[in-house]
């Protein structure tokens, strides 16, 4: 409308773009990519923004936790998915975490799990992009500056508060080699090809009990967009960046900051009555000790390879998990393989992963859900569970998916 219109351009010129850029991602070169091809864009999109560079893990999640978010018009991760993990949490600790959450995020890719880069390019509908051209599609993404809903996952673990994820829950074979490929960040996204090579040889099973929320109408999966992109910023203030994390003086000729959480967002008053008590409300859930409700449903297998849950298309850059998410479908989806699957049948279907055509692989063991919720509760001990791909504390776990309640820089 016109008077959106008008209130984006007052946004645009009264705030700036928060880049977050966390130079030891990937082979450690997120400040060259920063210093190159980004910089240079973004001063010929005149989006005024300020860069901070993370200093030690968790730097950005008190960033984000202290931020003045009134001056912000976005916050844009140029790292991994790690670092966009601290920022989600980092918003969601803030006591107007429901206000914090809506701020447009960016994502570019600069570490060695580009899983969310990956598969905001995949939404695009442009063909596959790796590396450098990768990197290039998503920051023309964040010129343009269009917004779309994006899910959040609530995570809770036996222990400890809650977590928030964007992107994923896994156990098993992707989570140990996701763990076990860190010694071989030097060289990049290949420390996935590298780990599952080498976990492959000594294919192991996991065993524990899985049950599920499914989706009433999971049989008919749609792979249509229906992305509503809204613009946050549209610049016309110069762009000032500074490295090492000072913060710019402002040459603005309007400062009325507007606010992008004032959004009557169905989705969001929905999450916002769901929410007095706790930061998003897990109505699905049981207490863990409890047995899920009766409207689950309880795998009988108990004997797995892997059992992997995503929010988006793509697990890394060459690893299209579920090609048919969509970043606000209110989905889970769950992908889990039982154990009794040969080492060549297995490798069958990451190699189709690339172009995510396994589910037409007419494996057996190789099972895919769309779920609102589920319960993992590991008994093989030790073990490895990762969200976002960080390791969490190891034991039973569940998540709910809270529909489109974030918001992300999208095409
Ligand atoms: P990658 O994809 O390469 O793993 P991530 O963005 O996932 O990149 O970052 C990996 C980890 O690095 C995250 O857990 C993050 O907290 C941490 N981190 C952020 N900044 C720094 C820093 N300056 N030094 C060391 N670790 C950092
Ligand atoms: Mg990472």
């Amino acid at each position: 409308s016109v008077k959106e219109g008008v209130e984006l351009s007052r946004v645009c010129v009264s705030r700036r773009v928060m880049v977050l850029v966390n130079p030891q991602s990937g082979r450690g070169q997120a400040m060259t990519l920063y210093t190159g091809p980004v910089l240079s864009m973004l001063t010929e999109a005149n989006i005024s923004h300020t860069l901070i560079t993370t200093e030690h893990q968790n730097h950005a999640r008190e960033v984000v936790r202290n931020a003045d978010l009134s001056q912000w018009s976005a916050i844009v991760i140029l790292s991994g998915d790690g670092l966009l993990f601290e920022v989600i949490n980092g918003l969601m600790e803030r006591e107007d975490w429901d206000e914090a959450i809506r701020t447009p995020l960016g994502i570019l890719p600069g570490g060695s799990g580009n899983a969310l880069a990956a598969s905001v390019h995949h939404y695009t509908q442009a063909g596959p992009a790796l590396g450098e051209d990768l990197l290039l599609s998503c920051c023309f993404l964040l010129c343009k500056g269009l917004v779309c809903p994006l899910d959040i996952v609530s995570v809770r673990l036996s222990s400890g508060p809650c977590l928030f994820s964007f992107l994923s829950l896994a156990w098993g074979f992707v989570a140990d080699v996701d763990i076990e490929s860190e010694k071989f960040r030097h060289v990049g996204a290949m420390r996935f090809l590298v780990g599952t090579l080498l976990r492959l040889a000594s294919l192991r099973t996991y065993q524990g009990k899985l049950a599920f929320l499914e989706d009433s109408t999971s049989a008919s999966v749609s792979s249509s967009l229906t992305l509503c992109p809204r613009s946050p910023f549209r610049s016309s203030v110069q762009c000032t960046s500074h490295i090492q994390g000072q913060t710019n003086i402002q040459h603005d000729s309007e400062n009325t900051p507007h606010n992008f959480n004032d959004d009557d967002d169905d989705e969001v008053l929905l999450h916002k009555k769901n929410s007095k008590d706790g930061r998003l409300a897990d109505n699905l859930l049981n207490p863990i000790g409890d047995p899920v409700p009766t409207d689950w449903t309880v795998e009988t297998e108990q004997d797995f390879v892997l059992v992997l849950a995503t929010c988006h298309s793509h697990l890394a850059e060459e690893l299209m998990v579920s090609p048919d998410a969509r970043p606000d479908d209110g989905y889970l989806h769950l992908v889990y393989i039982k154990a009794g699957i040969s080492r060549p049948a297995l490798l069958r279907l990451f190699l189709a992963m690339e172009k995510g055509t396994h589910l037409t692989c007419e494996c057996p063991h190789l099972m895919y859900r769309r779920v609102r919720a589920l319960r993992l509760e590991p008994i093989t001990k030790p073990g490895v569970i990762t969200v976002d791909g960080e390791q969490v504390e190891y034991g039973p776990i569940q998540a709910q998916v809270h529909k489109g309640c974030a918001r992300i820089i999208c095409g």
